[in-house]
């Protein structure tokens, strides 16, 4: 073994473990193969022989013996199984997956039946006791790590922050932010003091000139993205 490179040359490691070894080598996307390990930590570049997906993986993660690392593209199309299944997942993720496995309730596929990562649409209730708002979410983004989707009701509840409140989603809305962002006129509450999902009954004046009527109505109901209520008068 030479010194300052612990473990086998990844091709040697190949050679040696018959068709493993050869799909791993054919998957293996670097340049420089020889200059590499099969314990290394580092990252390399994979090309799945199935469906083609490239992505990166520790060298050491794919060539362990335990639960080696596979294609994730192919991992996510396989069924869900004993363990391989949304439930199981749930009880290995502590509290989180406590509160999402009381959170499902749908009735078309029980939770043994679907995977974390699927794209399926599920039904939720919400288990804020106050709040059991039923919708329907993917199961990946309900489950992934990064900014997972929570219920929707209760991010409108939220109280308003730096990046979430009324006149930042206004700066985020072209045409229809500009305009209510003009047309807000309450005193009482900055813009930057309410959010736009917020059942506020906020101070409105009409921006046409011609106009320039006062009301008030909720900012959930101008926010509206389907049918934002306007001025009464016009
Ligand atoms: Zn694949
Ligand atoms: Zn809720
Ligand atoms: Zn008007």
């Amino acid at each position: 073994m030479p010194p300052g490179r612990p473990g086998k040359p990844f091709l040697e490691w190949c050679a040696e473990n018959g068709e493993r070894g050869e799909r791993l080598a054919n998957e293996f996307r670097e340049e420089l193969p020889t200059e590499l390990t099969k314990a290394s930590k580092y990252k390399a570049k994979w090309k799945c022989l199935k469906c083609k997906h490239v992505w990166r993986a520790k060298m050491k993660d794919r060539t362990r013996s335990d639960k080696p690392n596979g294609c994730p593209k192919c991992a996510n199309r396989l069924p869900a199984s004993k363990t391989n299944n949304f439930l199981a997942w749930c009880e290995k993720n502590g509290e989180r997956g406590k509160k999402l496995s009381r959170e499902y309730v749908d009735k078309d596929k029980p939770p043994t039946a679907v995977k974390k990562g699927s794209k399926y649409k599920a039904k939720w209730k919400c288990s804020n006791v106050e709040c059991k708002h039923v919708w329907r979410a993917k199961m990946k983004d309900r489950t992934r790590s990064d900014k997972p989707n929570g219920c929707p009701k209760c991010a409108n509840r939220l109280p308003a922050s730096k990046t979430n409140n009324f006149l930042a989603w206004c700066e985020k809305n072209g045409e229809l932010g500009k305009k209510l962002s003009r047309e807000y006129v309450d005193k009482d509450k900055p813009p930057t003091a309410v959010t736009k999902g917020s059942d506020y009954k906020a101070k409105w004046k009409c921006s046409n000139v011609e106009c320039k009527h006062e009301w008030r109505a909720r900012l959930n109901d101008r926010t509206n993205s389907d049918r934002p209520s306007g001025c009464p008068k016009c």
